[in-house]
């Protein structure tokens, strides 16, 4: 009995020893009450970033890209702007200052906390708070670096100016996280911290501001391993789809197959370790990014899917079906026989 005791012990300690914290996410109800909460009591309160640009001056959306110096695709947890050394950053949103960092990749960095107006679910926990990361900055106002921790630090007031400390390019990488400032790594790798929640809480930065239209041109093609290839585009200068929802009808109109794409969720990323977020799961349908090409003046990316998938329904006598939904819960969708 003792013995059995003694071996039922070391299994448990050895599990917990070699457990990896199981990436999660958020749902899609407490997507969709978080969207209602940014909507109606964050949206129309909060400044956009960068002094003296706009969306236009995105160069780099939330999710799968192309990185600008390795040609490697990861998953940008973030928005990038454009824009000359030393144009003022602003705090989007009323908050307090949480810290200064200075990273080896982000370089100087100033971290806003903000309250939530309501407290919200994210990842099963309530959360009460978003912060907001301003990096690669080449300096930071006197005002702000003497600031002590949790000074109140109004919408709208200069925390910093732009540079590329960290980085090569002068821009700012804005990023959003709900509920805890610490990344899924830091997570991973502090597992004794309170902290440790063992969610990725990045969520595209763009649900802070206002709405905006998609209008997305669509072309079909295959590559030559004959996967569905649909280039999505737009003249708006960037994309903000957060999820592809593809289904594949007969001709009595039943779903017989059906794949999904979620940044918030991050579904079609290798979940099963949290070194791999940024891996594409390849295996069913995924997003080929081309969607921030400089020399391009359309903004536009491939969602591919696998020939292994599409194999057994031809099209023709099956019906297929794309729809897409944006960071603001706003659906688009079209269909071919
Ligand atoms: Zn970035």
């Amino acid at each position: 009995m003792k013995k059995i005791f003694y071996m039922f012990s070391f299994v448990m300690i050895l599990s917990l020893a070699f457990q990896n914290i199981s990436y999660s996410a958020p749902t899609d109800s407490e997507m969709a009450n978080l969207r209602s909460i940014f909507s109606t009591s964050i949206r129309p309160y909060t400044y956009w970033p960068v002094e003296g640009t706009d969306t236009n001056d995105m160069s780099s959306a939330f999710g799968p890209r192309i990185q600008y110096t390795t040609g490697l695709v990861d998953f940008h947890r973030a928005i990038d702007i454009n824009a000359t050394k030393g144009t003022p950053v602003f705090n989007v949103f009323n908050g307090f200052l949480f810290s200064i960092e200075n990273y080896t990749s982000g370089g100087l960095t100033v971290i806003i906390k903000h309250t939530l107006p309501i407290s919200a679910r994210y990842n099963e926990k309530t959360i009460k708070y978003f912060y907001t990361y301003y990096m690669h900055l080449s300096s930071i106002p006197n005002e702000i670096q003497n600031a002590a921790k949790g000074t109140y630090i109004p919408a709208g007031s200069v925390i910093g100016y732009v540079g590329h400390s960290g980085t090569t390019t002068d821009h700012l990488n804005l990023e959003l996280r709900m509920g805890t400032p610490y990344s899924l790594e830091w997570q991973t790798a502090n597992k004794t911290s309170s902290y440790n929640m063992g969610f990725d809480p990045h969520i595209n930065p763009m649900i802070l501001y206002r709405d905006v239209k998609d209008n997305f041109t669509l072309a079909k093609s295959a590559n030559s391993n004959a996967d569905l290839v649909i280039n999505i585009s737009t003249a708006r200068d960037y994309l903000v789809l957060n999820r592809v929802d593809f289904r594949i009808y007969d001709l009595k109109g039943n779903v017989v197959s059906k794949q999904i794409l979620d940044y918030d969720m991050r579904i079609g990323y290798d979940a099963t370790s949290t070194s791999k977020l940024d891996t594409i799961n390849k295996s069913k349908m995924y997003i080929s990014p081309i969607c921030f090409r400089s020399t391009s003046s359309i903004f536009e990316t491939n969602i591919v899917i696998p020939a292994a998938t599409i194999s057994a329904y031809p099209s023709g006598s099956y019906t297929y079906q794309i729809n897409i939904q944006n960071i603001y819960g706003t659906w688009w969708s079209t269909y071919w026989k």
